[in-house]
């Protein structure tokens, strides 16, 4: 019988860093996730690869994926959709490999109902200030959309409750390693691995 994979959810608020994390954890070669790719109706950026970085839709093509039960979540996020392909995710989990999303914190918690035991990891940013600076470094934002991101990034910080596990993105790297030991330790969970040991027993 094979053991399915864990279902691991990488959120946090909107500039804290998931997805810069999300990419070095899987530059790192001892990797063993697997990245659901999303899909969005957001252009690509430059370099972005359809099928590799997201997988590019219409949003009429997007609304039929949601209407045909083909999205384990989406939400709208800036005038887009993103979403999650569900069907990657069953058949991934089924055959035993550990799956990782990178999502938004609407769309972590339709997981959350859907997937109760899936392993939840808030990524948190190092302070308040530190948030705002990123968010200001990241561009052309006016100082009014800049307001709205904080309000909604401090709003975004108390859905922390409703995960396992928080890491502070303090550095990439620190975040990185924090993460793979998250998922070491959920590994070796008694009530993941009692009932292959039960079985073990029973044949000896
Ligand atoms: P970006 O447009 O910068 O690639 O992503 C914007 C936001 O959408 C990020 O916070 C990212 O985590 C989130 N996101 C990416 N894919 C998904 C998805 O499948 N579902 C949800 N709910 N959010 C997503």
């Amino acid at each position: 019988m094979i053991e399915r994979g864990l279902l691991i959810v990488l959120s946090g608020p909107s500039g804290v860093g998931k997805g810069t994390v999300r990419k070095a954890l899987f530059e790192q070669e001892d990797i063993k996730l697997q990245y659901s790719i999303s899909a969005t109706t957001r252009r690509p950026r430059e370099g972005e690869v359809d099928g590799v970085d997201y997988f590019f839709k219409e949003r009429e093509e997007f609304e039929h994926m949601i209407e045909n039960k083909k999205l384990l979540e989406w939400a709208e996020y800036v005038g887009n959709y993103y979403g999650t392909p569900i069907d990657y995710v069953e058949e991934t989990l089924a055959s035993g490999k550990d799956v990782f999303l990178e999502i938004e914190v609407q769309g972590a918690l339709q997981v959350k109902e859907a997937f109760p035991e899936g392993l939840f990891i808030f990524l948190a940013p190092p302070s308040l200030s530190e948030l705002k600076s990123r968010i200001v470094n990241r561009g052309t934002e006016t100082e009014d959309l800049i307001n709205n991101r904080m309000r909604v990034a401090k709003e975004e910080i108390e859905l922390m409750d409703a995960y396992d596990y928080v890491v502070e993105n303090d550095k990439v790297e620190n975040a990185c390693a924090r993460i793979q030991a998250i998922v070491t330790a959920e590994h070796c969970r008694r009530d993941r691995v009692s009932a292959r040991y039960k079985r073990m027993l029973e044949v000896e």
